[in-house]
């Protein structure tokens, strides 16, 4: 078996079976997008999705590696790629769907936004010479193909166990959960301080990179295998982990990273100053799905800020400029400021081309130091000193240092902080006996067998991880699901994983 990548940018020098040498030749096809002028005044989808053609196309570039097959070890959720890509190119995208759908809760969600690049596309032996295959694409395409066509195929349901789960979390980690343990036969209910299922992929993704629609209906197919959605209850605070172990079996965790860092600089209290949850969620989401206080449109002007350098920050540029443009500013400027150089910026390189595409500006090598205010309260201007690079810090990434005298001011109406997220720490200090880490995230034994200190309760993706992907939460919550399983069958004693899956082998 041979994994070595031939050499770049000469197909002709690969060392492939006809079948592998033509497909080695097929030109990459992306699929069409809304052009940038147009898209930069709503909030539809950006990519317009492939049609069967174009797909069929597409998938006839996997090259079809001999096992172990790299795209499939890129992927945390290892989803059969070459298999699902095989009956798209046979033109049965429903087969290929239901290959995603077998290792994937939310193939839809992650085809369009996990960062195929450094996962299953990463990983991709094309890539070592062309474009690799859109294996996200084609994942998102096959499984809205048969979402429009026939519906999200209905799963068998295991006999009722008479166990009852609380999930906590209406995230991809809750969501993923509670479709694994219904299927198991365990009655569930999943409760989450916001309105309307979905949590960071209704209120944190903006509409142009995920259309709601698309959760709604996925939450209604959850909804058909027998799951219940209780929104409007901050665990913690309208009920508490205890009272839901009262009348349940166990409790799953899953509230997620959501809580903004804040800048720690002077004048950050000022009006105009938002974190880019709340910039985000009032922005993007209907009113009627937001809570009484948020139901107004952040505000906006002709300058708007947004610093930092991940996906979050380039969410916030792009609703911006949405923004301005819809509400009388369409020559507004909007530049996101970031303390490192393009080449360290933690998010993804065709977020940043999107952005540049709708006229977003960017400044590199500069940190505020302070927001200056008006006589009202309100921000408009903010203090930056340039930075220069010094050696590697403990992220691996070189560290940037101020340049003494090199201070210079910006206006800015509206200033938007993208500076990550961490834990709310509520969930802690209202649960007894389950324990947190020096980085404020749940502690748990090991993502294999993630129960907390406190017996029966579980947790897993952001909340034990810290902020991460969407699919890493996915596969966080379909591995605690079966670990909750066996704690479900076998919670007379507190048994270890290894032990369980022993008892569950022998079908003790
Ligand atoms: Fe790639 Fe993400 Fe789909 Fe896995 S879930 S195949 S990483 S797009």
């Amino acid at each position: 078996m041979n994994h070595e990548l031939p050499p770049k940018e000469d197909p002709n020098t690969l060392d492939l079976d006809p079948d592998r040498y033509e497909r080695a030749n097929i030109p990459a096809g992306e699929p069409p997008k809304q052009d940038p002028v147009k898209r930069r005044r709503n909030f539809n989808e950006v990519f317009l999705g492939y049609d069967e053609k174009q797909a069929v196309v597409e998938a006839l570039r996997c090259i079809h590696c001999p096992s172990p097959e790299p795209c499939i070890l890129g992927c945390p959720v290892h989803n059969d790629i070459p298999r699902a890509l095989m009956f798209i190119e046979q033109g049965d995208p429903v087969a290929g769907a239901n290959v995603f759908r077998q290792t994937n809760n939310l193939p839809e969600v992650c085809g369009r936004i996990c960062p195929q690049e450094v996962l299953c596309e990463g990983a991709c032996t094309v890539a070592g010479y062309d474009k690799p295959v859109a294996i996200g694409k084609l994942e998102a395409y096959c499984s809205d193909y048969q979402r429009n066509h026939v519906g999200i195929p209905s799963r068998e349901i295991a006999p009722a166990t008479g166990k009852r789960v609380a999930v906590i979390g209406f995230g991809p980690a809750g969501l993923a959960v509670a479709e694994e343990l219904r299927v198991l036969g365990h009655e569930i209910v999943v409760y989450d301080a916001w309105p309307r299922p979905g949590g960071l992929m209704v209120y944190g993704i903006p509409g142009f990179k995920l259309s709601k629609r698309i959760i709604d209906q996925k939450v209604a197919h959850l909804e058909s295998l027998g799951i219940r959605f209780v929104g409007d209850t901050l665990v913690g605070q309208d009920v508490t982990v205890d009272e839901l172990l009262q009348g349940n079996d166990a409790v799953f965790l899953g509230v997620g990273a959501t809580h903004g860092n804040p800048a720690r600089l002077p004048g950050e209290d000022l009006h105009g100053i938002y974190q880019a949850t709340e910039f985000l969620v009032r922005g993007n989401v209907p009113v009627e799905d937001l809570p009484k206080n948020m139901r107004a449109l952040p505000e906006f002007g002709p300058r708007i800020a947004v610093i930092g350098g991940g996906d979050t920050a380039m969410d916030c540029v792009r609703t911006a400029k949405r923004l301005q443009t819809q509400h009388g500013f369409p020559d507004g400027d909007v530049t996101v400021y970031y303390r490192r150089t393009e080449n360290e910026m933690p998010g993804r390189a065709e977020e940043r081309m999107h952005a540049r595409q709708e006229g977003i500006q960017f400044e590199f090598l500069v940190s505020p130091v302070r927001f200056i205010g008006d006589t009202n309260g309100h921000v408009r201007q903010i203090e930056f000193e340039k930075m220069r690079l010094r050696a590697r810090d403990v992220s691996g990434r070189p560290r940037p240092e101020p340049i003494p005298g090199s201070n210079y001011t910006v206006e800015a109406q509206v200033v938007v902080l993208a500076l990550g997220y961490k834990v709310d720490p509520l969930l802690l200090k209202a649960t007894p006996g389950v324990t947190g880490t020096k980085w404020g995230t749940v502690h748990v034994e090991n993502e294999d067998d993630p129960m907390t200190a406190r017996p029966g309760v579980f947790a897993a993706g952001d909340d034990v991880r810290g902020a991460d992907l969407v699919v890493t939460a996915t596969a966080a919550g379909r591995k605690a699901a079966y670990a909750m399983n066996a704690w479900l069958k076998y919670n007379s004693a507190r048994t270890d994983i290894k032990t369980r899956r022993v008892l569950e082998t022998l079908r003790v």
